[in-house]
């Protein structure tokens, strides 16, 4: 549909219309608050208007007052903040005595940090070949949270381009203080986007790391062998050679490099490990060398700043992507192998969708008012694709909802925690 093509240069005349007709700003103000009307206006929520334009340490009163902001500002991004002990003044203005009190723990993991090992795209590019790195991603921690430290409410975001956000909202993650926060992220944490730890390390194979591996070995041959072709050129195979320990390196080389693809490559590699392995040639510490191989291609590479800090910002979700149009989505992550950034819709496609839809139905509405039948007025956002990232979103208030219950009976004393 051309007429749905973005043009970024319009975007200040999409935003008032998008605000107005479809941003779910009810159910996202709702979760802010956590149902607690005294939270509203102690929760930071900032605006990036058109310009650069930032506005910080903003809240608001109600859904109505966030309503209105937004459809004044019509701001290009929304952050979200921390919730703060005081009230935060609707001016914006802030003061440093200002204490983040409660925030959900975030992470944010962009295409850019993997680009060492990525070899389809660059920069801002994206397809379905380097997204698998998204999905490995977020399937590791998505596992990691839910198994290893019990996190319920987990809501996972596209970032509107090349990356994805996750939010974790248990009331037991929200009050983590910053020393504990870190604790997570560096428990999280095998790789600094390839930089600051080149190599990974294990000592010991944790079940964590086990149930990683899992994610890994489903990926590893299709994913990361053949569509991104870590081994295809001496380049890459100098960079591979690069994390083994200069003393073995020469071995593995002469046996990577009488086979030519990727795969060949890497089987050469294991290979040669297990015969050196065999002949008592590996020490001790580096036994688990293919493993540690396949998490330094494949390993989640998180923004650890952003986990760290209890009043770092983080993007909310439908915010729409300036650059590329796109809405930041909700997307659950049990489907997230089916998760498509090209089909995420474009505020102008949504728009279009609307208007689709209302000339389909104004001539059946013609036809009950001249029957003197009055026809049902539906919300916009159901009349596009945005219908079904909003019932994802909603799914997870729902969640929130049914843990706060079952919380505060075990405050009572209705029900036993077990
Ligand atoms: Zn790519």
């Amino acid at each position: 549909m051309s007429a749905s093509l973005y043009n970024e240069d319009s975007l200040p005349d999409l935003l008032p219309i998008y605000y107005k007709r479809l941003f779910p700003h009810t159910a996202l103000h709702k979760w802010l608050c956590y149902g607690d009307p005294n939270v509203s206006n102690r929760r930071e929520i900032s605006f990036t208007l058109v310009g650069d334009i930032y506005l910080r340490y903003q809240s608001f009163e109600n859904a109505e007052d966030f309503a209105q902001a937004l459809h004044k500002r019509f701001p290009v991004k929304i952050d979200i903040g921390a919730i703060y002990k005081q009230r935060l003044e609707s001016s914006g203005s802030y003061s440093s005595s200002k204490t983040p009190v409660e925030r959900e723990i975030v992470f944010d993991i962009d295409m850019t940090d993997y680009d060492d090992v990525r070899t389809c795209c660059t920069g801002a590019g994206v397809c379905p070949k380097c997204w698998k790195f998204m999905v490995i991603a977020c399937k590791i921690l998505d596992g990691a949270l839910r198994e290893d430290f019990g996190f319920e409410n987990i809501l996972w975001v596209f970032s509107g381009r090349r990356g994805i956000h996750c939010w974790v909202a248990d009331k037991k993650a929200r009050i983590l203080d910053d020393n504990q926060r870190s604790a997570i992220a560096e428990y999280l944490t095998l790789l600094r986007g390839g930089l600051v730890v080149r190599k990974v390390k294990f000592f010991n194979m944790h079940a964590a790391t086990e149930r990683a591996l899992k994610v890994i070995d489903e990926y590893f041959e299709k994913s990361i062998l053949v569509e991104q072709d870590i081994l295809g050129t001496y380049e890459r195979l100098d960079a591979f050679l690069g994390n083994i320990d200069e003393g073995f390196s020469p071995l593995f080389r002469d046996a990577m490099t009488k086979v030519q693809t990727s795969v060949e490559r890497w089987k050469a590699f294991v290979n040669t490990f297990q015969t050196l392995q065999r002949e008592q040639k590996i020490p001790k510490h580096y036994r688990y060398m293919v493993e540690e191989m396949k998490f330094y291609y494949a390993y989640p590479r998180l923004d650890i700043n952003v986990t760290k800090s209890l009043n770092h910002l983080l993007k909310a979700p439908f915010c729409i992507h300036p650059k590329s149009g796109k809405v930041s989505v909700p997307f659950k992550p049990k489907f997230i192998e089916h998760f498509d950034p090209d089909a995420v819709p474009t505020v102008s496609q949504l728009l279009d969708e609307i208007n689709t839809y209302d000339a389909k139905t104004k001539a059946q509405e013609k036809d009950l008012a001249e029957n003197s039948q009055t026809s049902v007025k539906i919300k916009d956002y159901k009349k596009t694709s945005l219908l079904k990232y909003v019932t994802i979103f909603c799914e997870f208030l729902r969640g929130l909802q049914a843990s706060a219950a079952r919380n505060r009976a075990i405050k009572n004393g209705t029900v036993m925690e077990y």
